[in-house]
């Protein structure tokens, strides 16, 4: 069976080990498979990306021993795609404009990450809206409830990197319970939310393995939805353990003491950082 997986960092910071050990991960097992390691750089957020962490991905896991086919695929090149896949989903009444709470919207907006307050559940104010009436500067919701009604088969994927391995159900009730009306695609005309655009990314891109960390499972069930929706593959999760600091806290972006750029500087050596992370 073709095993196809992808690393695919947020060009937002630098690298810590955290995303060392979801790379290497992933490298080992597409190894182990005889599948291929893609590199994807997933930089919608343009507030947030630069090109040099860009750059410092590159070299990082570069240095790391990694490699990838080239050129990579980056988000911000994708926009026309995406645009197409929402005005689908537009057309068949499932998405709709939203002017609310800038806040709310840029919560959703990016990957989740654990710690981090969930934005409230969206009350739906514009649920009554037409695509027709979008207006520069509103966003897009998908109508959880309209989507969920259309479904007709139970929702599920499986994961391997799991507690209890194998299929995971999804609850309908949790998706409008936990996640309810998601962004789709944030205020900026042409900027789509992480969570569609990785959906539509792996499958353009044939993955067959999605391996990255169990603060995603979550937000998973969201893209098994938007699968079924758009009438995607689901790809094979493995949602793996958590990289923490000595309080037990998941690694951020911010925690720049566990970045890899510092212990490369230290003079660690990549079979070093293999050590650290218990591969
Ligand atoms: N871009 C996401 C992040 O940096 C990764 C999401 C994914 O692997 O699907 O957290």
């Amino acid at each position: 069976m073709a095993f196809v997986t992808r690393f695919a960092p947020s060009p937002t910071g630098p690298l810590h080990l955290g995303h060392a050990y979801s790379a290497l991960l992933a490298y080992d097992m597409a190894q182990a498979h005889g599948g291929r390691f893609l590199l994807r750089i997933e930089d919608t957020d343009t507030d947030r990306c630069r090109p040099e962490w860009e750059a410092q991905i590159f070299d990082d896991l570069e240095w790391l021993g990694l490699s990838w086919p080239k050129p990579v695929l980056r988000q911000s090149q994708q926009t026309w795609r995406y645009a197409a896949v929402l005005a689908d989903l537009g057309a068949r009444g499932l998405v709709y404009p939203c002017s609310c709470s800038r806040a709310d919207i840029r919560a959703a907006f990016s990957a989740p990450q654990e710690g981090v307050e969930k934005p409230l559940s969206y009350p739906g104010t514009c649920r009554h809206r037409t695509m027709a009436s979008r207006l520069p500067g509103d966003a897009l919701r998908l109508n959880m409830a309209a989507a969920l009604a259309g479904i007709t088969m139970p929702l599920c994927y499986t994961d391997t990197g799991s507690e209890q391995p194998g299929i995971q159900v999804i609850s309908a009730e949790k998706l409008l319970a936990n996640h309810g009306d998601v962004v789709l695609a944030r205020k900026t005309i042409g900027t789509t939310a992480y969570v569609l655009a990785a959906v539509v990314d792996d499958a353009d891109q044939a993955v067959t393995q999605v391996i990255r960390g169990a603060d995603l499972c979550e937000i998973t069930e969201v893209q098994v939805l938007l699968q079924h929706l758009l009438g995607l593959p689901t790809p094979r999760y493995h949602h793996h353990r958590l990289i923490r600091d000595h309080m037990g806290k998941r690694l951020a972006k911010r925690d720049d003491a566990r970045a890899l750029m510092k212990y490369r500087a230290d003079g660690a050596s990549p079979a070093d950082i293999r050590a650290l992370v218990g591969l």
